[in-house]
């Protein structure tokens, strides 16, 4: 709101001619329309006051078609040098009332209505004449109650006080739709100083104040699912932050990021991918409610603020409730589509009393989610910033490491199941880092496409592993993993063609193994891709079936000559009740269709082969055979069986486990579950406490002494299951700890052995 100028204004001799003529002939010149427009008239009021008015029709030239439709209309009028004549204002303001934009009114000293403009009358649906005599204010809406109704108020304020105002926004009592007025006044007062009433101007501000609704809507809401906006949530965050008398406010702040959104984007088109978030928008809006306020961040990332202090009992029911829901079915354009989502969580003030530390805490938690194989949610925990920490440290190093050729490829044998023939070789890839020892390439590859490092890897290891191949026996294949990431750059044929040329290799003894995770990569040509390939005569691999979003239509399409059976499938396929063996039975079947051989991944004992062979795989890959090595003992491993690999006894070689027993927590899905740790090695342990835990299910295991592991479960039995680590462990220093905990717990390290003998025994 703008206050008129004041009364005391020097007015220039245009001015004053003006005032000298309009003062007594038109009542009400007070014409203000708080809109954006130029002066167009300087009118000067009875009593002195003197203010520029703004029109609403666009500035001077506005005001000069004005004149011109006004001169063709009816005759033209004399002008009289510099000023205006009586009747020429006169036909100013009856045009200007016309309009319907804007309109005059005057009251008497009591505050009712003494003119009113037709225009205006006829927006409230009545006469002017029949608004003569009621109050003023009965033109305005009455606010509804509670609600703040500054522009009435201030209204009232100013006829109380006889104060001149300006362009106050009030809503009108019109009937039906919403309007909005913008209203200026001045009172009338005699030179002897008596108040006679206001007189003054108004202007429709309906449209103005919708198009300012429609970008204020805009900048705070998501346009596609019509939740709010990041910038409305972080608003929405920092205010139940704020808390009160300096300490900060309690509130839980959800992320959450879609899985495989990307796939139904890609495959089923943006319509569709636009349709699914409007969806997800719905359902989540109905399971928070208005405990919380739900937000769309951008592309398929939606935050949840919940203010207020939380339980974080409650809080793990509604986000285990999110995850359930969200991965029911969809239906769009007559199709079944069904994605997961994973959260991560932080709650104020614990894990951060400001919006900054707050937001990048869940996001932590977001990435330990998805780290947990998706699906799941995980809240902050401080040990999350180390995580995050030892991964960049890592990549750093994986950096120099590529680029001092510090990485070597180990190969392991693929082997006919029913001749026991060496069929090829699968090559991967090794990192000896200096000071933590061998990272596996299921840490480092991750990382390495994330860091764009990958590209440079993967053509390092093409290269090699056909340059290698060219050692071994015409008839023996070499297979090499391609990662997502390569497989949508364009440029692969011609690198796979150059390997191949630049090595000697016949391009059919080179097989490329891809996850299920290239469908969800997107933005490659997946089907030109695959032609591409094919027509180098390359064969093609689907590696780790069965893991990825098993949506199995693609199968149909893509030219695969082989299908990988994942390893959590082939192990434990041979305990009692196990559902393993009918999966493969059935991937075996689909495969035979399609025409495609099958290898079964990680066959570690005798008695998965003898059922894998009865399952009718045709290849198999895994301890049972050999474990991956390198150059030199692959080759030896071909002439000492003469291309023939024999089964050995399982876990002859394995690495060396201490026995002991440590109490420690698992968490899954943001459950911790005690258990015990019955003996460990660098890379896995045997832990004891879960009964029939599926394998392929991912713990966070904190083993004490700083090292919390993500590890998966490879097998049970009873409440026993063996579990892999996702990277190696430092043993010797947990042994120390535990010594040290021992001792502080009165105990010796002995004792404890001991113990878990005489329980073993
Ligand atoms: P993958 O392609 O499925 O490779 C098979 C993995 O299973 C290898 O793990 C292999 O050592 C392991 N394995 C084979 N037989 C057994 C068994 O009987 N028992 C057990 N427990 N494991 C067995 P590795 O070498 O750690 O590689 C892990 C993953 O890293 C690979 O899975 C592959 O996805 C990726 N990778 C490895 N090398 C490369 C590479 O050069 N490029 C890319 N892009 N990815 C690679
Ligand atoms: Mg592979
Ligand atoms: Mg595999």
């Amino acid at each position: 709101m703008r206050f008129a100028r004041p009364k005391t204004s020097p007015a220039p001799a245009g001015q004053r001619r003006l005032r000298a003529t309009l003062g007594r002939a038109v009542p009400l010149l007070s014409v203000a329309s708080g809109l954006a427009g130029v002066s167009a008239l300087a009118i000067a009021m009875p009593s002195g006051a003197l203010f520029l008015p703004t029109l609403a029709f666009g500035g001077t030239v506005a005001a000069a078609l004005l004149v011109d439709r006004r001169i063709g209309r009816r005759r033209a009028l004399p002008s009289h040098g510099a000023g205006l004549t009586d009747e020429q204002a006169r036909a100013f303001l009856v045009d200007l009332e016309e309009t319907g934009r804007n309109w005059f009114w005057e009251t008497d000293r009591l505050g009712r209505i003494a003119y009113i403009s037709q225009t205006l009358a006829g927006q409230l649906g009545l006469a002017s004449r029949t608004l003569i005599g009621r109050p003023f204010v009965e033109l305005l809406a009455q606010s509804e109650p509670g609600t703040a109704d500054e522009g009435r108020h201030t209204l009232s304020f100013h006829f109380a006080a006889r104060s001149a105002f300006s362009e106050i926004a009030v809503q009108a009592a019109a009937p039906g739709e919403e309007r909005w007025w913008s209203i200026s006044g001045q009172p009338m007062v005699t030179p002897l100083g008596q108040f006679l009433g206001f007189r003054g101007s108004g202007a429709d501000l309906t449209e103005i104040r919708r198009s300012h609704a429609e970008i204020t809507r805009l900048a705070q809401f998501d346009s596609l699912t019509g939740l709010a906006n990041r910038a409305q949530m972080l608003a929405t965050l920092e205010q139940a932050l704020a808390g009160q008398r300096g300490a900060p406010g309690d509130c839980a702040l959800f992320l959450l990021d879609l899985d495989r959104f990307k796939e139904v984007n890609d495959t089923m088109g943006h319509p569709a991918g636009d349709a699914l978030l409007r969806q997800v928008a719905q359902r989540l809006l109905r399971l928070v409610g208005s405990t919380g306020k739900v937000g769309r961040l951008g592309g398929d990332e939606f935050q949840i603020v919940l203010p207020g202090p939380r339980e974080p009992g409650a809080l793990a029911a509604l986000a285990g409730a999110i995850i359930e829901r969200i991965s029911q079915p969809y239906s769009i354009d007559g199709s079944q589509v069904v994605i997961g989502v994973s959260i991560g969580i932080a709650i104020a003030p614990q894990d951060g009393a400001n919006s900054e530390t707050l937001i990048r805490n869940a996001d932590l938690a977001l990435y330990a989610a998805k780290g947990d194989g998706r699906g799941v949610f995980r809240s902050y925990a401080p040990a999350m910033h180390a995580e995050a920490e030892d991964r960049r440290q890592l990549e750093a190093d994986l950096r120099e490491t590529i680029g001092k050729g510090g990485l070597h490829l180990e190969y392991q044998p693929v082997v006919c199941a029913t001749t026991e023939r060496i069929t090829g070789f699968e090559s991967l890839v090794r990192w000896h880092h200096p000071a933590r020892g061998p990272i596996s390439p299921a840490i480092f590859v991750p990382i390495a496409e994330e860091a764009g490092l990958i590209g440079a890897i993967g053509e390092w290891v093409l290269r090699t592993a056909c340059r290698d191949a060219v050692a071994w026996p015409e008839d023996i294949r070499v297979a090499v993993n391609v990662s997502p990431v390569q497989f949508a750059n364009p440029g692969l044929p011609a690198l796979v063609m150059s390997a191949l040329a630049n090595a000697g290799l016949s391009a059919t003894r080179l097989e490329l193994e891809i996850t299920e995770n290239v469908f969800l990569a997107g933005g490659a040509d997946t089907d030109g891709m695959f032609a591409a390939l094919k027509s180098i005569g390359a064969r093609l691999v689907l590696d780790d079936f069965g893991t990825g979003y098993s949506a199995l239509g693609y199968l149909k399409t893509a030219p695969f000559d082989k299908i990988k059976i994942d390893q959590s499938f082939v192990r434990g396929a041979a305990i009692n009740g196990s559902r393993n063996a009918a999966i493969v039975k059935s991937i075996v079947s689909l495969a035979e269709a399609l025409g495609m051989d099958t290898t079964a991944e990680g066959a570690e004992t005798l008695e998965e082969l003898a059922l894998i062979r009865s399952l009718g795989c045709s290849h198999v890959q895994g301890y049972v055979y050999g474990r991956p090595a390198d150059k030199a003992q692959t080759i030896a491993l071909l002439e000492d069986g003469a291309g023939r690999a024999a089964a050995v006894p399982p876990r002859a070689d394995r690495e060396p486990r201490e026995i002991l027993l440590r109490a420690v927590i698992l968490n899954h899905a943001g459950n911790d579950y005690p258990a015990h740790i019955r003996n460990l090695s660098r890379h896995g342990a045997m832990i004891e406490g879960l009964i029939e835990v599926p394998p392929g299910t991912t713990f966070r295991i904190d083993l004490g002494a700083d090292q919390i592991v993500s590890g998966m479960c490879r097998w049970s039995h009873g409440d026993r299951m063996g579990v892999e680590f996702e990277r190696a462990v430092e043993t010797e220093h947990l042994r120390r700890f535990m010594e040290r905990e021992a001792r502080e717990a009165g105990q010796t390290s002995a004792a404890v052995l001991h113990e878990e003998l005489r329980r073993v025994s």
